[in-house]
């Protein structure tokens, strides 16, 4: 069987509507589900960008009533999650809008489904099953990043503690996911860097993944090609809309393929770096990738050649990526986080399960361990 053949499974929204002033059809899109609305979003940087007003002002040019619930910010828990829920049950609305980064939407995505089927978070993080659709559900993302307005998970901190872990369910994929690249040229060039490097690891770990096939291949080559082409180019212009749209394009593919194709190790400790020592969750990601990459490399050595090229014009993607974060003026040295050597056995304690699985080499802890090591 040639690497066509291979099994390919394609789980997407409804509706994914993508391009540069796509917002101005979320009234009618909106209206197709009802005339009241609730709307979720972060807090000031809605406001800040005009992003806010823009989407008051389509969604009341379409006489459509709209609550609104605020102030998530980054790595939002359980009960935030639990007291957004009770405010959702209480209105009862049509529809439910989040339009943020991925806290925003996974907090929201978390808050519409729960609405309908009870219980709390950590229920759902035990095993308990959703059997009932969502609220109808719209996901706008504002950074180009997490893909989360097409996936079927919601990353929930643990209220108080030092976990990261996912709700997640068919039911969860949002009804419509709306990307609009204008909405991402306020973003700040530092989150810009952050959110784009998960863009691009999302795409490069699904590209690699044991669970890789040709639908998702596609998608997820083409994504790589577009965070190598645009990251730097946005990080250094803001307002460049070229650059913004294939960044935009980038983290839509990744969505699409890690929903489909899952991950790898890189993003596995993304969750233990990021929670315990306060990195954002992109930065997180790239800190181990170019050292995964050089343990994976045996397994996919052609598809690996292919993201160094794509990301640098060279066969050698660790070193690829490498000027990559280089030039974005991220420092990979774990240390500069405080990351200590003690720290090393409970950071891969806390990354098992979830993305490990699909690394395309098995792993042991001491070799994870190892690698950390090496990264200090
Ligand atoms: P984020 O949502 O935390 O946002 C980062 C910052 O960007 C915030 O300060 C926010 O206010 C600001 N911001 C957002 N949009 C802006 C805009 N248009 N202009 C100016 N500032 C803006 O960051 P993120 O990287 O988008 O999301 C990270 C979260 O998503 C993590 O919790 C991560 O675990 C989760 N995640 C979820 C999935 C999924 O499939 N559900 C996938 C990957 C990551």
């Amino acid at each position: 069987m040639s690497e066509y053949g291979l099994r390919s499974e394609i789980r997407v929204p409804n509706l994914i509507l993508f391009g540069s002033n796509i917002i101005e059809e979320l009234g009618d899109l909106s209206k197709k589900f009802g005339n009241r609305g609730v709307l979720i979003y972060g807090g000031s940087s809605l406001k800040n960008s005009g992003n806010h007003d823009r989407i008051n002002r389509i969604l009341k040019k379409n006489a459509l009533s709209i609550e609104e619930i605020s102030g998530i910010s980054h790595d939002p828990d359980n009960e935030l999650v639990e007291s957004i829920t009770k405010e959702i049950q209480n209105l009862n609305p049509d529809f439910i809008i989040g339009a943020g980064g991925g806290s925003v939407i996974d907090v929201a995505k978390a808050a519409s489904i729960i609405a309908t089927n009870g219980g709390t978070v950590g229920d759902y993080w035990k095993g308990k099953s959703f059997t009932k659709p969502s609220i109808p559900f719209i996901a706008i993302a504002t950074t180009s990043g997490t893909g989360s307005e097409v996936t079927k998970n919601a990353v929930i901190t643990g209220k108080g503690a030092y976990f990261k872990k996912s709700i997640r369910s068919d039911f969860m994929i949002p009804n419509i996911a709306l990307v609009d690249p204008t909405l991402t040229l306020s973003v700040p060039p530092d989150i810009t860097a952050e959110t784009g490097l998960d863009a691009l690891i999302q795409n490069l770990e699904a590209y690699t993944s044991k669970n890789a096939g040709p639908i998702t291949d596609t998608l997820a080559k083409k994504g790589i090609e577009l965070s190598g082409r645009y990251l730097l180019r946005a990080v250094q212009r803001s307002d460049d809309l070229e650059a913004r749209e294939g960044l935009s394009l980038s983290s839509l593919y990744g969505g699409i393929t890690l929903l489909n194709a899952g991950l790898g190790l890189a993003h596995a400790l993304s969750h233990p770096l990021g929670i315990r020592f306060g990195i954002p969750h992109g930065k997180a990601c790239a800190l181990t990738m170019a050292k995964v990459i050089q343990y994976n490399y045996s397994a996919r050595n052609e598809k690996y050649e292919e993201i160094g090229m794509l990301l640098g014009g060279i066969k050698d993607p660790s070193v690829a990526f490498t000027q990559l974060t280089d030039s974005l003026g991220i420092s990979t040295k774990l240390s500069s986080y405080g990351v200590k050597e003690d720290d090393i056995p409970l950071i891969v304690e806390e990354s098992k399960g979830g993305s490990r699985r699909y690394n395309p080499i098995d792993h042991d802890d001491a070799t994870v361990a190892k690698l950390l090591r090496e990264l200090l």
